[in-house]
């Protein structure tokens, strides 16, 4: 049995690569700043014109043109929430100055290969819905008569919306539609004991095995051997039986010893093991007893309305789920207040009030709250689910952000606040948590007023105070210069990965702010002059030395971009390759393609 071990099949480059140079996007188009490139295929973040990012594929080797377009053919007639569609094909000829290439949806996160080597073994009931889900992608595919042949923890990517995403499409062709010869890297597939050395044939049953070997890799941190695989109950006790046996018949040597499709694989395990308690809704308000858990409340209150499918999160106020709105077939994010907040009667009324307020505010760059509703003493509401979920996550999975890639992304939501201050609205809790990425990569503000509607009156120190202004930490009177000032914090950590005044407590954090170590940190963090001018004057202690409102801190924002722009400019290309450490930076984890 081998160790799992840490080296990837994907690296990051510079954008754009050698074989993209050539290329013009169309008006209003530009190039992301991530690209990843795997064995014969590129994967380069365009931005649209609508400020989207998408992922273009392409394939570096010019002779590989035709099966590229096979693939993007292929999977635009595809149609489950777990493959991504083509949006666009580019083709090559005369006179373009692009193509060939594919348009699809920019897919955030990361593969369960960088997942394990992040974390470690995962837990159990993470390892089933990974399963079920990509054993429902695996299920769909084999009813079309095809199979994939390269299920492997370098093809199954997880976002931090809690979506799983196959990939490795460029496998899933005719014969006849591929190179004559290629195949996928054995290093990085899993080899069914059927294949012999080399000789790669897909069938639904070797996906079967390959699937419960990247399972396997997921709770035990290796690689099952391709015969006499131990039971899993000796290396992890907590996982149950039943499951270790559904996985220990999928890995059988002989095909024929496995279960007949992938389909009655889920089948039974869906029978045998149980992670989720089964419910059957009792009539009335009253809540049964029983249901302890957060989420068994929740499933007991919204059983018509939503299937809750996983936990994204806990803050403050609630916890919030992943959730399909069943009479609508979309998936949204459902927030349950806590307990001890929906039994306050007065402050579930202003909540009401502040999320109806916070529904009508339209902006791109405000997640958008769909409605409240409440059972029993459960209180709720839904919004958008963010699929790429927080900039904190972000952060924490790929470390700080380059000026480039956040510049747009600070001005719309410095005009979303703008908008939001003119309605009387303001936020009161912003920080890296509650600004959400939406699936094109766009920042969003959530949780829009709810803190103002629920925070204790004048306590100001919700959550963590790394954020908050000091006239917030000091209880006293707060307005739109709060939020303003919590946005250049914002900023402050996500170009340094650090806040500005450290993450200690609020008394430790306000003492900062007041013997103002700002000048010497921003001199510390080697930040360029007009960025650190700008942050300097956004976190300054008194409200009269900060911007006057969000709208005078953007049109600040887009000099500090002119400014950037021409310091960038000097710099030699190989400089900017350098210094922008976008080149082939194996240091940092992939964090979408
Ligand atoms: P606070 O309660 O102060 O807002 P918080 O933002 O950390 O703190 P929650 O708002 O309860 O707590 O959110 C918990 C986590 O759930 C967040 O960190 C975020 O990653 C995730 N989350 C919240 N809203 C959404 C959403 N609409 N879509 C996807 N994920 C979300
Ligand atoms: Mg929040």
């Amino acid at each position: 049995m081998s160790q799992f071990a840490p080296t990837s099949d994907q690296r990051h480059t510079a954008s754009p690569p050698p074989h993209l140079e050539a290329w013009s996007l169309p008006p209003g188009w530009s190039w992301g700043a991530e690209a990843i490139l795997r064995e014969h295929r590129h994967y380069q973040e365009v931005v649209d014109a609508l400020g989207r990012s998408l992922s273009l594929v392409s394939a570096p080797d010019p002779s590989h043109d035709e099966w590229l377009q096979h693939e993007a053919r292929a999977l635009a007639h595809r149609n489950h929430p777990s493959v991504p569609t083509t949006y666009h094909y580019w083709a090559s000829y005369e006179e373009s100055r692009r193509g060939p290439g594919y348009l699809r949806r920019w897919i955030g996160g990361e593969t369960v290969f960088s997942r394990i080597s992040r974390l470690g073994p995962d837990d159990v009931p993470f390892a089933l819905q990974v399963l079920r889900e990509a054993g429902s992608t695996l299920a769909y595919l084999h009813d079309t008569g095809a199979a994939h042949g390269a299920i492997s923890a370098s093809t199954v990517w997880l976002t931090p919306g809690g979506r799983l995403w196959l990939l490795g499409w460029e496998w899933v062709l005719p014969r006849d539609q591929r190179p004559a010869g290629l195949q996928p890297d054995a290093a990085h597939t899993p080899w069914p004991p059927e294949w012999a050395p080399g000789e790669w044939r897909p069938t639904p049953a070797s996906d079967q095995w390959q699937l419960a070997a990247m399972l396997f890799t997921m709770l035990t941190g290796e690689t099952p051997p391709e015969r006499a695989v131990p039971p899993l109950s000796l290396l992890r006790p907590d996982c149950p039986l039943a499951l270790g046996a559904v996985l220990e018949r999928a890995l059988a040597t002989d095909p024929a010893d496995r279960f007949p499709s992938v389909a009655a694989m889920l089948r039974d395990m869906d029978r045998h093991v149980s992670v989720r308690p089964v419910l059957i809704a009792p009539e009335g308000d009253e809540l049964p007893a029983a249901l302890d858990s957060a989420e068994a409340r929740l499933r007991w209150a919204t059983a018509d309305d939503y299937e809750i499918l996983s936990p994204l999160g806990k803050g403050m106020f609630g916890s919030v789920w992943r959730a399909r709105d069943l009479s609508l077939a979309r998936e949204v994010a459902i927030k349950v207040l806590h307990p001890h907040i929906a039994r306050d009667d007065v402050a579930v009324a202003r909540f009401r009030r502040e999320a109806r307020l916070a529904a009508q505010l339209a902006h791109a760059a405000i997640v958008p709250i769909y409605d409240t509703d409440s059972r029993g003493d459960i209180v709720w509401y839904t919004m958008e689910l963010a699929e790429g979920g927080s900039v904190a996550s972000l952060l924490s999975r790929s470390g700080p952000r380059s000026f480039e890639e956040i510049a747009p992304q600070v001005d719309e939501v410095l005009e979303a606040l703008h908008a939001a201050h003119t309605s009387g609205i303001i936020h009161r809790d912003l920080k890296p948590e509650n600004i959400l990425i939406d699936r094109y990569r766009r920042w969003r503000i959530g949780d829009f007023g709810i803190a103002y509607a629920l925070g204790e009156e004048g306590a100001g120190t919700s959550g963590t105070p790394s954020f908050a202004a000091p006239e917030q930490l000091l209880g006293e009177a707060q307005g739109p210069a709060t939020d303003c000032y919590a946005l250049a914090s914002i900023v402050y950590f996500v170009v340094t990965g650090r806040a500005p005044f450290g993450d200690g407590r609020a008394e430790t954090v306000l003492a900062q702010q007041l013997s103002n170590t700002l000048p010497a940190r921003l001199l510390e963090e080697g930040l360029p002059g007009a960025l650190a001018d700008w942050l300097q004057r956004g976190l300054a202690v008194r409200v009269e030395d900060r911007f006057e409102d969000a709208l005078e801190m953007r049109v600040a924002w887009r000099e500090v971009v002119r400014a950037m722009r021409r310091v960038e400019d000097v710099r030699p290309w190989w400089r900017r390759l350098i210094e922008g450490g976008q080149e082939d930076g194996t240091s940092e984890p992939p964090s979408g393609w």
